[in-house]
């Protein structure tokens, strides 16, 4: 079994966690309530997971464009 870290945003391929780091790293899955787990990870048909997380471009974009919106809110 393998984790497929997969961006919600471009679907690009983030990382992989195979299961021997997956037993000594902590996914944090704990603090998600069962909705967010649902909705971030989903079962392949070869019993891997993947995971909907965001990538580096798509995080710089969505830091950025607040202060965008910011700035056209403001020109108006
Ligand atoms: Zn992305």
């Amino acid at each position: 079994m393998a984790l497929h870290y997969v961006c919600r945003h471009c679907q690009s391929q983030v990382g992989t966690l195979d299961q021997e780091r997956l037993a000594t790293t902590n996914l944090g899955f704990d603090v998600l309530t069962n909705a967010e787990r649902q909705n971030m990870i989903s079962f392949m048909s070869n019993g891997d997971l993947e995971i909907k997380t965001i990538c580096e471009e798509c995080q710089e974009a969505l830091d950025q464009s607040p202060h965008y919106h910011e700035q056209q809110t403001f020109l108006q």
